[in-house]
């Protein structure tokens, strides 16, 4: 594989981890592009539900992944303030796809591997020539293997829901703590149990613990070490 003209990172990690935040930061600082993977997965969730399906109903989720997949429908693009912009068939859809129904709709369609197929391609092409930053759950072990520099963001689950849970509260979306834990349990279950691509972080990836730390000391951290990776090629 030729050398990319810029490295590619990879950011993975379970639910609210500050995986967000953080990666939107890091391609800000390195001036490079930002792709939420979780978002794809999410559009792919609220148009199953709005097509009247059952998240888990393998067969015609997967073939609405593929058609989406095939028609382009399924659209990321740059935005000044959330960092990234989700488009469905054209409609903006960043904030639809962020309430805790389209949370465990990602999580469920994700495990269907006709689903994972067809956004593969997609996030692939949207990487493959570096000076790009992909948050998600198998960048580092499936999408990019080859990714330059792989981070690994993890904290406790009381962490990441309380984390969660503000974002939430902030969004106006109601939604108790015990609640919110709960999810955030539920999901890492299915992430990390599902036989398709499961949550595990890659062997060479540096794995950072965001507890007990602020979120500009891990944009810090990891900006010095990718900038360190950039200047050793
Ligand atoms: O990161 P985010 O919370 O937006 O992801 C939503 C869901 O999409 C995750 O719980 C996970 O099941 C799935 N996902 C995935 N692979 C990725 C990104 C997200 O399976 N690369």
């Amino acid at each position: 594989m030729p050398k990319r003209a810029r490295v590619l990172v990879a950011i993975d990690g379970p639910a609210g981890a500050g995986k967000s935040t953080v990666a939107r930061r890091v391609a800000e600082r390195l001036d490079m592009v930002l792709v939420d993977t979780g978002a794809l997965y999410r559009c792919v969730a609220l148009a199953a539900s709005r097509a009247g399906l059952a998240f888990s109903d393998e067969e015609p989720v997967g073939a609405l992944a593929a058609r989406l997949a095939e028609a382009r429908a399924i659209r990321l693009e740059a935005d000044k303030e959330r960092g990234v912009r989700a488009l469905l068939e054209g409609e903006d859809v960043s904030i639809a796809i962020r309430t805790p129904e389209m949370s465990l709709g990602a999580s469920q369609v994700s495990a269907i591997p006709r689903v994972r197929d067809a956004l593969l391609a997609m996030q692939r092409q949207a990487g493959e020539k570096g000076g790009v930053v992909l948050e998600g759950r198998d960048i580092g072990t499936v999408v990019f293997p080859d990714a330059e520099v792989k981070f690994f963001l993890t904290a406790s689950p009381e962490e990441r829901a309380t984390r969660r849970h503000l974002e939430l509260v902030q969004k106006g979306t109601p939604a108790s703590f015990q609640e919110t834990l709960a999810d955030v349990v539920k999901r890492d279950k299915a992430d990390t149990e599902r036989p398709v691509a499961p949550l595990r972080q890659a062997d060479d990836a540096i794995v950072i613990d965001s507890g007990g730390k602020s979120i500009e000391d891990v944009v810090d951290e990891m900006v010095r070490l990718v900038s360190q990776r950039e200047a050793e090629r």
